[in-house]
């Protein structure tokens, strides 16, 4: 079972939503079980970013940063499944990594975070337990309630549409809060 807060899971699904229907994705790090940092990476796939998430060498290298940074240990990367099932893809699975995180958008108002473990060429799923910035357990995974949009407020909503219309007319999203020549919206969390 994996922990993230409850901030750290919005910001990965507010990237999901925001990229819809482009791949996007990131680092996770992190001690033990419980999910610490969040490095959101821009999509670098330079031809297809509605089926494949990319990252570049410079990443790598700012997620080793960000890691060494607050003392966390590398956990994995996540990534977003637009049209598909959020299940590991063969291509996912070449990658060799111990844990694949992936967030199925099949209700794009509705992602749901997904963690798998693959051992010995089993894949299996593990649960993830979103708790409040105070540690305190709002959501669970496993029984699904409540989601992203049944807490987010209609003017949110309604601006996460607006990005994706303009996403699907070919323009970049522009995040929110973010400037995007400033573009860090990485998470750090001091839950132990
Ligand atoms: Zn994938």
């Amino acid at each position: 079972m994996f922990i993230i807060t409850e901030h750290q899971y919005n910001i990965i699904m507010h990237q999901a939503q925001a990229c819809y229907p482009q791949e996007s994705g990131g680092f996770l790090g992190g001690r033990e079980n419980t999910i610490l940092g969040v490095l959101p990476i821009p999509n670098k796939h330079l031809y297809d970013r509605t089926e494949t998430f990319a990252f570049a060498e410079s990443d790598i290298e700012t997620a080793y940063n960000f890691l060494v940074k607050h003392r966390l240990e590398y956990m994995g990367v996540y990534h977003s499944h637009p049209r598909g099932i959020p299940y590991p893809s063969e291509q996912d699975l070449a990658h060799n990594q111990k844990y694949l995180f992936i967030v199925g958008l099949q209700d794009r108002y509705n992602p749901e975070l997904f963690a798998w473990r693959v051992e010995n060429g089993q894949v299996r799923q593990e649960d993830i337990k979103i708790v409040s910035d105070f540690g305190v357990t709002v959501l669970d995974i496993r029984t699904g309630q409540p989601k992203l949009s049944e807490g987010a407020d209609r003017v949110q909503l309604d601006r996460l549409a607006e990005m994706i219309d303009q996403m699907r007319a070919g323009q970049c999203p522009v995040y929110p809060k973010l400037d995007p020549k400033n573009w860090d919206a990485s998470s750090f969390s001091t839950l132990a």
